[in-house]
């Protein structure tokens, strides 16, 4: 797709530092680094030159690179001029750059260019930007590895099966009269039952990748006094919630931010769950349990030296049914070891928030919950946004309403309609179906210069 015009910015931080990029790309971009550096050197090999601002005055000296169009970053000519960090100094080049006839570009633009140009497909660009984000090292590395088209690759080999899908249940419809025998075939029901596996595998996966991208969401929750918040300062290692043997202090919800061996979390301390006459205590709760709606697991903290509460039952019953929870024994360092309770109410991971002790058992156990466990420590997993989550499910809606079509034997149109906007679902991810204001939206939370 061609673009009319060039585009200019400054693609470092924005402050003082060492080196200060300015990127400009578009069809006079060799043209607009010229009229600052003079002379361009040859194609992909770095060239010392004297850069000087609109007025012609010397004002940096530093490399340029030029990639001509179409191997570039963004599929355009592509000019990167390397001058020292100054915060003046690259405004004055990037004036420069528009007094020339580029202008100044859009967040996101040259990575949005590197798209319609076909560089990178939409889960690629969209990488780019998770890689810059990244909040953990397996970030890092499961961002790169959907910006070398790990994810992509998945998306479109599930894009080409359906394809061939559709094609066979469309073939039915030229055959309009025997269409319920044509799609009685076992083959196509085989068929489309493994892409369903397919599907659901990649769901998983992808899943996966949006906690490690948008992290975690996790309650503590339980009686006042249990040590929800000792539990919470144990984990973020800082005192951040208030610590009280008083019930009832902690009154509002407290959120931490923490990477928890590589896995991004917000963990909400909840004030204590339990009938109170106390107004400000009242909507701490009401609170509480709004957080808890939110979260994606729920920490259920009992007392370790106590029989479970028929509170903590009614409590624990409270929860959303299918809402995923751990119980949490805590002040195992003042249980009687003794007389350890092998009955049901010993269930639950031991530990104690005070002094550390049984801390590791209850991160493993949550991130083999967030599908993080050690075997994907190698870096299976690919970033994914909640976009491609929605995308997904979808794109199983229709695959659902497909297969039951299907099965009871509706007509080929309906099968062939519900499988065309699963692919059309399927197509959003990697941007082979899009629209305007969806590329607005992605493009426009990149940073400028990229
Ligand atoms: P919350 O109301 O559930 O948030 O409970 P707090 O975190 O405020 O803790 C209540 C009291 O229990 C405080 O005095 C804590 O120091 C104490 N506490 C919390 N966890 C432990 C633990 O594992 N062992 C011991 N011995 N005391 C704890
Ligand atoms: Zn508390």
């Amino acid at each position: 797709m061609a673009t009319a015009d060039t585009i200019a910015a400054i693609a470092t931080a924005p402050g003082r530092g060492a080196i200060g990029l300015l990127r400009i790309s578009g069809p006079i971009a060799l043209e607009v680094a010229t009229s600052i550096a003079g002379s361009l050197p040859p194609p992909r090999q770095a060239g010392l030159r004297t850069f000087r601002d609109r007025d012609g005055a010397a004002i940096d000296q530093g490399l340029v690179l030029v990639f001509p169009a179409p191997r570039s970053y963004t599929g355009e000519h592509l000019v990167e001029l390397q001058g020292h960090g100054g915060v003046v100094l690259l405004q004055l080049l990037l004036e420069a750059a528009i007094a020339a006839g580029a202008r100044m570009a859009r967040p996101g633009e040259f990575s949005e260019r590197a798209f319609l140009n076909g560089r990178l497909d939409l889960a690629q660009a969209e990488a780019v930007g998770d890689l810059i984000d990244a909040a953990s090292r397996q970030a890092v590395v499961a961002a790169q590895r959907s910006l070398e088209g790990a994810f992509s690759e998945r998306v479109t080999a599930l894009a080409d099966e359906l394809m061939a899908l559709r094609a066979w249940v469309e073939g039915a419809l030229d055959f309009s009269d025997e269409d319920v025998d044509w799609l009685a075939d076992d083959g196509l029901r085989t068929r489309l039952a493994n892409w369903s596996d397919s599907l659901d595998a990649l769901i998983a996966q992808v899943g996966q990748g949006r906690r490690l991208r948008e992290g975690l969401v996790v309650a503590i929750v339980g009686q006042p006094n249990v040590g929800k918040s000792t539990l919470l300062n144990r984990l973020a290692g800082v005192e951040a919630a208030i610590v009280s043997d008083q019930p009832g202090t902690t009154r509002d919800t407290l959120r931490e931010h923490l990477v928890l061996e590589g896995m991004p979390i917000t963990i909400v301390d909840t004030a204590g769950l339990r009938e109170t006459d106390d107004r400000i205590e009242q909507e701490g709760i009401r609170r509480s349990w709004s957080a808890v709606d939110k979260a994606e697991l729920v920490l259920y903290l009992v007392d370790d030296r106590h029989d479970e509460h028929p509170q903590d039952l009614e409590l624990l019953a409270r929860l959303p049914v299918d809402r995923p929870r751990i119980v949490v024994r805590n002040k195992c360092d003042l249980a009687d070891r003794s007389a350890q309770r092998l009955d049901a109410a010993s269930t639950g991971i031991r530990l104690s928030a005070a002094t550390g002790e049984g801390i590791g058992l209850l991160t493993t156990a949550i991130r083999e919950f967030a599908g993080l466990g050690a075997a994907d420590q190698q870096g299976s997993s690919f970033t994914a946004r909640t976009r491609h989550v929605l995308a997904l499910a979808e794109t199983r809606r229709h695959l659902e309403v497909a297969m039951r079509s299907l099965a009871a034997s509706s007509a080929a149109e309906l099968i062939a309609e519900e499988l065309r906007l699963a692919h059309a679902a399927l197509g959003e991810i990697t941007g082979q179906v899009t629209s305007e204001d969806l590329l607005g939206r992605i493009f426009a939370s990149f940073c400028i210069g990229k």
